[in-house]
Order: structure tokens, then C-alpha cells, then sequence
């Protein structure tokens, strides 16, 4: 990825986005070395201009944010960056920067409150793909992706089958409350064994829609 740092004196606004819901998250800046730091650990590293040095989001709040993807923009002179936060990213404790304006929600802020729980549902389970493709791409020590990745398909697909049977256990017996974290780990493993079959979910969500028979 060719950045051109030379327009903001070795500096590039890097917009940072919430690759699950889409919502603004924060605004730093990076320098080439940032820039690699980030893209090694996977973790956002911003050049800090009023610390004068690199730094790493969260690295004293324990708020990082995870890479997702990063994207350029048209004239390759910012960067938006796709992450999954892990807390609030603002240092004020909010979930993002722009949540207020005169101390009111922002216009912002009210936008994404619109979703309903299932369409933030939906939004995650995207964004998990997408983590999904990127822990193949850029593999993470002691990730779990990685792990299922380099036991292979057999694997996968035995977790698949087991994480079924404890929701079908689970269902049967009434224990809805466990049965919600097997259902989650069949969804899971759901999707690894799809990416490592070279299928997307949308591919598969293009087979409900075409067996789909909408009333009247
Ligand atoms: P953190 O990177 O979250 O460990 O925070 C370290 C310091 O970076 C904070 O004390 C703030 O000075 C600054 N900081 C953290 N988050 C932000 C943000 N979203 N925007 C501006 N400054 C921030
Ligand atoms: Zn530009
Ligand atoms: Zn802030
Ligand atoms: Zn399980």
C-alpha cells in the first residue's frame, strides 16, 4: 500500500471506524513508522503529536483497537481504519469521540442508535467474518482463527458438528441459558468452516433468499 505522507509533513489522518456497526470512532494521525507498527501488531499505533513519539492506543487504558482492514482513500493521503475496539475509544470513557455536540447526542451518535438488536446482530457477525479473513492474512499469536486454520478443515468441521450437539443437548434439556453459548460457538465455527471452504456468508444467505416464498 503506496501512503503519501509527503502532503502532511510525514503525517496522514487515519480515521479510525468500528468495522461492526460502522460508527466514527476517533481521529489520530500516523507516520510511516506507525503505520508498520500497526500493520505488525495489529493493534493501531498512532504518531503522537503532542507526546512526539509513537503511540499505541490503549497502551495505558488497555482500550486497544484491533485492525480489521485498512483502506486509502481516493488521492492516497488518509487512511480509514477498520478496527474491533476493545473498550471505549475515547479517553473520556465514551464509546466514541463524536457522541456529543453542545453537550447533546450528536447527530452521529442518534444515527446509530436507529439499529434495532438484530440488525447490530447482523452487523457483528459481518465483522466477524471479516476478522475471520484477516487472522488468515495476518496471523495473531494465540489466536484461536489461527489455531482452527492450521489444524484444517477436519477439525473445523468436527467443532461444527460437536457445538450442534451440545445446542440440540442443551435445547432438549431446556437449559437455554448455556444453550446461548453453544449456539454461539456453532456460529462461530460456522463461519471458519465457511472460509476455510471458500464460502461466504452471503453466499449462503443467497440460497435462503432464493428458497424465500414471500405470503401472497
Ligand atoms: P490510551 O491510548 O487509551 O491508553 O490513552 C492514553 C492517552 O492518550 C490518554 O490519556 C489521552 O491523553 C490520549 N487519548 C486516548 N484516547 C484518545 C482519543 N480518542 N483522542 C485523543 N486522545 C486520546
Ligand atoms: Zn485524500
Ligand atoms: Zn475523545
Ligand atoms: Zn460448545
Amino acid at each position: 500500500m503506496t501512503i503519501d505522507f509527503n502532503k502532511g509533513g510525514g503525517l496522514v489522518p487515519a480515521v479510525i471506524q468500528n468495522a461492526s456497526d460502522g460508527k466514527v470512532l476517533m481521529l489520530a494521525y500516523m507516520n510511516q513508522e506507525a503505520y508498520q507498527k500497526t500493520q505488525e501488531t495489529g493493534l493501531v499505533t498512532f504518531y503522537s503529536r503532542s507526546k512526539n513519539r509513537l503511540w499505541t492506543k490503549g497502551e495505558t487504558s488497555g482500550n486497544t483497537l484491533q485492525v480489521v482492514q485498512v483502506e486509502l482513500d481516493c488521492d492516497r493521503d488518509t487512511l480509514l481504519v477498520l478496527v474491533n475496539p476493545t473498550g471505549p475509544a475515547c479517553h473520556r470513557n465514551t464509546e466514541t469521540c463524536f457522541d456529543k455536540q453542545n453537550g447533546e447526542p450528536s447527530y452521529h451518535q442518534r444515527s446509530f442508535q436507529n439499529f434495532t438488536p438484530t440488525e447490530k446482530a447482523l452487523q457483528f457477525i459481518a465483522s466477524l467474518e471479516q476478522t475471520i479473513k484477516d487472522r488468515v492474512k495476518n496471523p495473531v499469536e494465540g489466536s484461536y482463527t489461527n489455531f482452527l486454520f492450521d489444524k484444517g478443515l477436519n477439525k473445523m468441521a468436527q467443532k461444527v458438528g460437536e457445538e450442534a450437539v451440545e445446542v440440540v443437548i442443551d435445547a432438549v434439556a431446556g437449559k437455554t441459558d448455556t444453550m446461548k453459548g453453544e449456539a454461539a460457538d456453532l456460529i462461530f465455527h460456522l463461519l471458519v468452516l465457511l472460509e476455510a471452504s471458500g464460502l461466504s456468508l452471503a453466499e449462503v444467505v443467497q440460497v435462503l433468499e432464493s428458497r424465500h416464498k414471500p405470503r401472497g
